[in-house]
């Protein structure tokens, strides 16, 4: 497969004490987001041969990098998922093709490093750019050690994008118990995104102890990433997802950037010649500006403060074990932290009392549904 104009996986490492974190970064996972990629470039140059820490940086999509194109085969943040991973197991890895080549050589990369680090928590980023113009934001799983890591960064962070995304790498990451987050840092081949990824790089090795910032220095930094007055920092949750059917049409009004305020029945696209338009009043992001893709655009809100300390509060008490021992919800045979939901409780319980106890819920096949446990 290798051409000239495939580049390396790993990008830069640093290696410290086993005792010290560990951060493992991701750039161009989407290969028409080179802004990651380039950005981790420039942070190798940066930095000194002696850190505090353990650093290693890859570039994701390989192939996908070097056409400048999302995927060649299969979104390679759509394919962290069992039944991948079976078949990459059973393959010749010369055998393998495309995404399902890089999947196989990330998973090896990922497992040497938790073999060697993972007894401590490994925190994992994953740099993305949009197709939308836009201000900085991490979308996460809604689980406790990624909260913390997440609020010490001043932009808008969106809990829960798990639960309309299926076999993304973060998620991944999450199941094995480790910390990690994707960084949005604007739009695709803007230069000001590089920006922002070095920004974010810079602020992550400095809350993780690895790197040493000084204080007017973390202080630029962080006034670099900072979204317009208009958009609130802080934690928002997500009230709607538009998904486009498979072979539709999908053609967004112009001019949305991330965060800018929708109202309810206001028109934002069509798909196949009909208006679609917003079903809830809220804050539009990542609307669909590219033809690959099957999210049209999602519709957030910023979620209370109450809410935040009530969820932490009862994840604590371990309050999720009376919900998994209500009638109607089982261990998942497989999969640890997840249970299968009869949809009768999916009726009485409301989506929102799953997600303040930390649960997401995803539908399998008709009629069944299954619950993922964030602590
Ligand atoms: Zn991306």
């Amino acid at each position: 497969m290798a051409g000239k104009a495939v580049p390396e996986r790993l990008i830069f490492s640093r290696k410290a004490a086993e005792s010290h974190p560990t951060v493992v970064l991701f750039g161009g996972i989407h290969g028409n987001e080179p802004a990651g990629v380039l950005a981790l470039e420039r942070i190798a140059k940066w930095l000194p041969a002696e850190v505090e820490g353990n650093i290693y940086a890859f570039r994701g999509n390989l192939k996908g990098l070097a056409q400048k194109r999302r995927f060649i085969s299969f979104d390679l943040n759509r394919i962290w998922g069992q039944e991948e991973f079976n078949l990459v197991r059973n393959t010749a890895p010369e055998e393998l093709e495309d995404e399902l080549l890089e999947l196989s050589e990330l998973l090896s990369e990922i497992d040497v490093i938790l073999q060697k680090h993972g007894k401590r928590p490994v925190v994992f980023m994953d740099l993305h750019t949009t197709s939308a113009k836009s201000c900085s934001f991490l979308p996460f799983n809604d689980a406790l050690m990624n909260r913390a890591i997440a609020e010490r960064f001043p932009v808008p962070l969106i809990l829960g994008i798990e639960e309309f995304l299926d076999g993304a790498l973060m998620s991944y990451i999450n199941d094995l118990n480790h910390p990690a987050l994707a960084f949005e840092g604007g739009q695709h081949n803007d230069p000001a995104a590089i920006d922002q990824h070095e920004s974010f790089v810079k602020l992550t090795l400095h809350h993780l102890h690895i790197v040493e910032l000084d204080r007017v220095e973390k202080e630029r930094l962080e006034s670099m990433l900072k979204p317009p007055p208009k958009v609130q920092t802080g934690f928002y949750e997500i009230l709607h997802r538009h998904l486009i059917p498979t072979g539709a049409e999908f053609i967004m009004e112009p001019g949305f950037e991330n965060f800018d305020f929708v109202e309810l029945d206001e028109a934002l696209a069509t798909q196949d010649g009909r208006v679609v338009s917003a079903p809830v009043s809220g804050q539009i992001f990542l609307p669909l500006y590219q033809p690959v893709g099957e999210d049209g655009f999602f519709i957030g809100r910023p979620v209370s403060a109450f809410w935040l300390r009530l969820s932490a509060r009862l994840r604590k008490w371990r309050f999720q074990r009376v919900l998994a021992a209500l009638p109607g919800i089982s261990p998942h045979p497989a999969r640890p932290r997840c249970y299968l939901v009869n949809p009768r409780v999916t009726r009485i319980l409301s989506r929102e009392v799953f997600h303040l106890l930390g649960f997401r819920i995803k539908k399998l096949e008709a009629e069944r549904w299954l619950l993922v446990q964030r602590d």
